[in-house]
């Protein structure tokens, strides 16, 4: 079967062909990955900025984001059929089994040591087949066919809306998004669906598709940074904005950090303290936060979500690792 791996011999993306897994294990399906989403991290692992091939390898199979059918259930004991939609989460336990990793919150991982489907230590999904257990894999209804690929950034979201409001010790009214990829534009949703009033402030002039798309995600579109809010969330790679933001915030404000970069810079304690403000860090999702991305993406509008999705052949992964594809607000590759 053909996939799209980084090597680390050759420190290139390549296309490759691989033997189709077979599932043997108890609970282990095989899926038949239907679509494959592409987003920053890929293009970080592809850079070889972070990521581990699986152990013995030198390569990784990409793809974290994807939305697959049960091929075959697998030797049970079974919690899906053959045909069913579903989207596959993807952090995996530490091996030492830490206190959150064994209450299936690998997403809060105490030792570090945890891998990540398609990141660190296993492959994902950006091939044609994959084996994966039954407890890792949220139900898609086959209405949500089209948007479930969004699942898995959305459940970065919906993980950051809670750990912001478990912060918070005032429902928050008004929410500041900053940048507008997938991940901001789904907050946007997402707050619009909370009954949060959001601004999203990104690089772009008025005028661009993507601040347009931030207004139909229910945002007011902000080219300059101004105004106080109770939440802030980071969504754009960037340091520095994850700073202005952290100014932007009003009383019990809370900013959740989501891909802030390496960049580090000065902090008012005084302010933290005399405003009762919160930073909170947020990666990757639990697998309550998938299966909320998923009942979300049914209740958003879906010509929203369509618009975010620019859905490519397999054959167009090249494109896919290319500084040109941030362009595209979500690159999909259509599998089978
Ligand atoms: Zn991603
Ligand atoms: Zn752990």
């Amino acid at each position: 079967m053909r996939a799209v791996a980084v090597n680390y011999t050759t420190r290139r993306v390549e296309e490759r062909e691989t033997p189709v897994p077979v599932p043997a294990l108890p609970g282990e399906v095989l899926l038949r990955v239907v679509e494959t989403g592409v987003c920053g991290t890929d293009r970080e692992l592809a850079a070889f900025a972070f990521g581990a091939p699986p152990p013995g390898a030198d390569y990784l199979i990409l793809g974290h984001e994807a939305v697959a059918e049960v091929a075959d259930p697998g030797p049970g004991p079974h919690r899906f059929r053959k045909g069913d939609l579903v989207t596959p989460t993807i952090r995996r336990p530490c091996a030492a089994g830490c206190a959150t990793c064994r209450r299936h919150r690998a997403d809060l991982c105490l030792t570090l040591q945890y891998r990540e489907r398609g990141i660190t230590g296993l492959h994902g999904f950006f091939t044609e087949f994959a084996v994966e257990h039954q407890d890792n894999l949220v139900a898609v209804p086959p209405r949500l066919a089209g948007v479930a690929v969004l699942a898995e950034p959305l459940s970065v979201v919906e993980k950051a809306l809670d750990r912001a409001l478990a912060v918070r010790e005032e429902a928050p009214r008004t929410a500041l998004i900053l940048g507008a990829g997938p991940v901001g534009l789904l907050t946007a949703l997402a707050c619009r669906q909370r009954g949060i009033v959001s601004s999203l402030h990104s690089l772009e002039p008025a005028s661009h598709p993507r601040a347009r798309l931030a207004e139909r995600c229910g945002a007011r579109y902000l080219e300059r940074l101004e105004g106080v809010f109770d939440l802030v969330i980071e969504a754009t790679g960037s340091a520095a904005a994850a700073f202005a933001g952290i100014g932007r915030l009003g009383p019990l404000g809370v900013c959740v950090v989501l891909g802030p970069g390496v960049g580090t810079g000065p902090l008012s304690f005084l302010d933290f303290v005399v405003r009762n403000q919160s930073v909170v860090g947020s990666v990757n999702a639990s697998p309550t936060s998938f299966a909320r991305a998923v009942d979300d993406l049914g209740r958003f509008d879906p010509d929203v979500l369509a618009r975010m999705i620019t859905r490519v052949p397999f054959a167009d992964y090249p494109a896919s690792f290319a500084p040109a594809a941030a362009e595209s607000i979500k690159r999909v590759h259509v599998i089978h």
